[in-house]
């Protein structure tokens, strides 16, 4: 008999909502993680009064009711709208594209003439080959060369026309004054950050922070009569079909003397020639902080290499047929559950990871 039901690696938002349902349904849980701080990338810190979202600006939003009444009961959230400006040249403009961003772009006033501005700018194409030729064919040349290539580019470290037309599914226009970048029925930050939120979800389990699972597997594997692994399914396969590839980014947190720094939580800098791709200023996220200074994050778009923190999965087809492969070895295996952003190789927003932690809860805990 093993001393728990679960060995759970990694304490990001999968794993923690995993552990809460074992433990509500009476199984003992290790969760580990190699980071010295739970939380994964929704990790957030307190800075003199201000709630600093230490891996780049995470607002949560869903549509999905049980998702959003699973997040609340773990903690208070407080309304936020996510309203983002794009910075070109030093000129301001909204997102997502809407009426305020063509009448910033254009001078025109009513749906009708953006409308017709737009259709004037299109370049059609019925087969785009890159995400040049799909963004032209969807939106024009004003709105692609002001607000999308140089970031698109700065992002995937390649320029655009030797990008997949597929990295563009859609460029939503919006002909209403409308700022609100989700069109989710639910949105929020909770209150004092995501840390304390996880903390909550991970009472009950037992945490050990920064112990890798890779380096002590054997020993690790043997506590536990199940795992749950939210890292990276090429890493626990010891990438024996070659690593499946990232895009990374690197953040520069300043604290600064001044009360406000740009005036709103995030600013995209779209111009290719300024080496980040957005600035945040963490007080906005907290509409009320009355905390003295502010604390500002840069956010750089790095290559990746083994070693390297994974944010952004390339999935390109090399990528997803060498992820098919090692989901075949995941499939051999009874004792493993892969589940997570970097365990399922898919880029996730929150709510995805709530709805599939909480599916594979029943999957695997019923
Ligand atoms: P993670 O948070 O990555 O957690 C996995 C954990 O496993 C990590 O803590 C890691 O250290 C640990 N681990 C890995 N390997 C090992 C090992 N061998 N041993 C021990 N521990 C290990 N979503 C939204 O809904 N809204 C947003 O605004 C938003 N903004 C984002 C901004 C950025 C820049 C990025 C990159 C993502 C954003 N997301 C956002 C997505 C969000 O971050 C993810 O949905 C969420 O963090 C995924 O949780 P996870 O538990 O699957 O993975």
């Amino acid at each position: 008999m093993r001393p728990y039901d679960f060995l759970i690696v990694g304490a990001g938002l999968f794993g923690a909502v995993f552990a809460a349902e074992a433990v509500k349904r009476g199984k003992k849980c290790l969760v580990i993680d190699r980071r010295p701080h739970i939380g994964g990338n929704c990790y957030t810190e307190d800075d003199g009064g201000i709630t600093v979202h230490r891996y780049g600006a995470h607002i949560f939003h869903t549509s999905d009711r049980e998702v959003w009444e699973y997040v609340n009961a773990y903690g208070e959230f407080m309304p936020y709208v996510h309203c983002p400006l794009a910075n070109y040249r030093g000129r301001l403009y909204h997102l997502p594209f809407n009426m305020d961003t063509f009448h910033a772009l254009w001078g025109v006033v009513t749906p009708e003439e953006a409308k017709g501005k737009v259709a004037a700018q299109r370049i059609p194409c019925e087969q785009p080959q890159n995400a040049k030729e799909r963004a032209l064919s969807l939106v024009g040349r004003d709105i692609y060369e002001t607000l999308i290539e140089g970031y698109t580019e700065k992002q995937w470290g390649r320029s655009a026309d030797k990008l997949p037309a597929s990295l563009i599914e859609r460029l939503p226009l919006r002909f209403t004054y409308d700022n609100n970048y989700f069109n989710d029925r639910y949105q929020g930050i909770p209150a004092g950050g995501y840390t304390p939120m996880i903390e909550r979800m991970l009472k009950g389990a037992e945490v050990r922070l920064g112990c890798d699972f890779s380096a002590d597997r054997c020993a690790l594997e043997k506590l536990a009569e199940r795992v749950l692994f939210t890292g990276a399914i090429d890493e626990y396969f010891g990438y024996c079909n070659g690593p499946l590839e990232y895009r990374s980014l690197s953040f520069d947190t300043k604290r600064l003397p001044v009360e406000d720094f740009q005036g709103t939580a995030v600013v995209n800098y779209t111009d290719r020639s300024v080496p980040y791709t957005r600035i945040i200023e963490h007080k906005h996220f907290d509409g009320n902080c009355s905390a003295p200074g502010t604390v500002i994050t840069y956010e750089y778009p790095e290559a990746w290499s083994l070693g390297r923190e994974r944010f952004y999965p390339v999935g390109d087809i090399p990528n997803r047929a060498r992820y098919q492969g090692y989901l075949r070895l995941a499939e051999e295996r009874k004792d493993v559950i892969f589940g997570g952003r970097l365990g399922l190789y898919r880029y996730l927003d929150m709510d995805d990871v709530v709805k599939e932690a909480l599916a594979f809860a029943r999957r695997y805990l019923d």
